[in-house]
């Protein structure tokens, strides 16, 4: 489904110099016109809780900059083999009991290799869809027919995060190049999964950098469906250890520039929200974030309690997203075939 034929008012054409014009507003009018687009596209009384569980932890031969996951840096995460399907499914029954709709798995792979490691990942997403939940997997570089296998077995999005910039990119990560992720990414879309991609603020970027990465997200056409907007979680023994704190105002320019780019997307606050003082979280969901990844561990990153979430979304009148049933979804379509691709 191409949304820009649903919603005429989504643009594909967004310049770097338009959203860092945006993101130099004045904070409050930013979010009074982040607020009006949100309104249009969704409920704003419902964030969706999204549960991350991590299937398959450390080990991985990459180097990007910020992963405590990265087997080269002494973060003290031990690799681990990819978790048994019986126990992934027991996290995703407990994070739909605490109501989470939609459940996320990441393993630290480079990229998916076919063989039984892949095909157990192919059941859990399985199992975990006959739950009832959108299923979300970031597995890292993925090919057309492996995300057909994927989305014949029930996937519903595929996560790779584009993380920064074109420009900045090769100062975070050397062992894949920003084509590589876009590349995925289009496998991913092509298989007819909707796509979840966002990036990471704090990371040594100028505000062009994050003004370049949001017009790259937003010139995807469709749009990326969920765009996580991450703060840097400075993990000891990683390169970005010691990189400067930001402005957590940063965080909630970021969510409404996203917000007003990609009006219909789900704008989801990821990691670093334990960094994050309360009143940016409410000015974030007044910005357009509309979603939160709740449990009390992001991967390897510390997360707010699911009590704490509970109470913040309560004393905000919030409620949870409901998840749609699986045909009404965006970017449902019907089963492909290899031959599709
Ligand atoms: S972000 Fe992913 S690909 Fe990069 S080092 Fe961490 S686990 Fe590996």
């Amino acid at each position: 489904m191409n949304q820009s034929t649903d919603l005429p008012d989504l643009r594909h054409d967004w310049t770097a110099d338009e959203i860092e014009a945006l993101l130099t507003m004045p904070l409050l009018p930013l979010v009074d016109r982040a607020r009006d687009v949100h309104r249009i596209h969704h409920d704003p009384t419902r964030v969706q809780l999204a549960t991350l569980a991590n299937i398959k932890r450390g080990g991985c031969p990459e180097d990007c900059g910020y992963c405590p996951q990265a087997a080269r840096y002494a973060t003290g995460v031990k690799g681990e083999p990819l978790a048994p399907v019986d126990e992934v499914v027991e996290a995703a029954k407990a994070a739909k009991a605490a109501g989470a709709s939609r459940f996320c798995m990441g393993a630290a792979w480079r990229q998916v290799r076919d063989g039984p490691q892949f095909d157990r990942v192919v059941e859990m997403v399985r199992e975990v869809d006959a739950l009832g939940m959108e299923v979300c997997v970031t597995l890292g570089m993925l090919k057309p027919e492996q995300a057909i296998r994927l989305r014949e077995a029930g996937l519903h999005a595929y996560n790779h995060n584009l993380d920064t910039s074109r420009e900045h990119y090769a100062n975070i990560i050397s062992t894949r190049t920003y084509d590589d992720r876009l590349h995925t990414i289009g496998a991913a879309r092509q298989a007819g999964l909707t796509v979840c991609s966002g990036g990471i603020v704090g990371m040594g970027e100028t505000l062009r950098d994050r003004a370049s990465l949001l017009a790259t997200l937003a010139n995807l056409d469709p749009h990326p469906e969920s765009v996580p907007v991450n703060q840097l979680v400075r993990a000891p023994g990683t390169p970005l250890e010691q990189a400067d704190a930001i402005d957590p105002m940063d965080i909630v320019r970021m969510v409404a520039a996203a917000r007003i780019t990609m009006p219909a997307s789900m704008v989801r606050l990821a990691a670093g929200r334990m960094q994050l003082p309360r009143e940016a979280k409410i000015l974030a969901f007044q910005a357009g974030a509309n979603s939160i990844f709740y449990g009390e561990a992001l991967l390897t990153t510390p997360n707010p309690t699911v009590d704490e979430d509970r109470a913040l979304m309560a004393s905000l009148g919030l409620k949870p997203l409901e998840v749609a049933p699986r045909q009404a979804r965006p970017g449902a379509c019907a089963t492909l075939t290899a031959a599709d691709a």
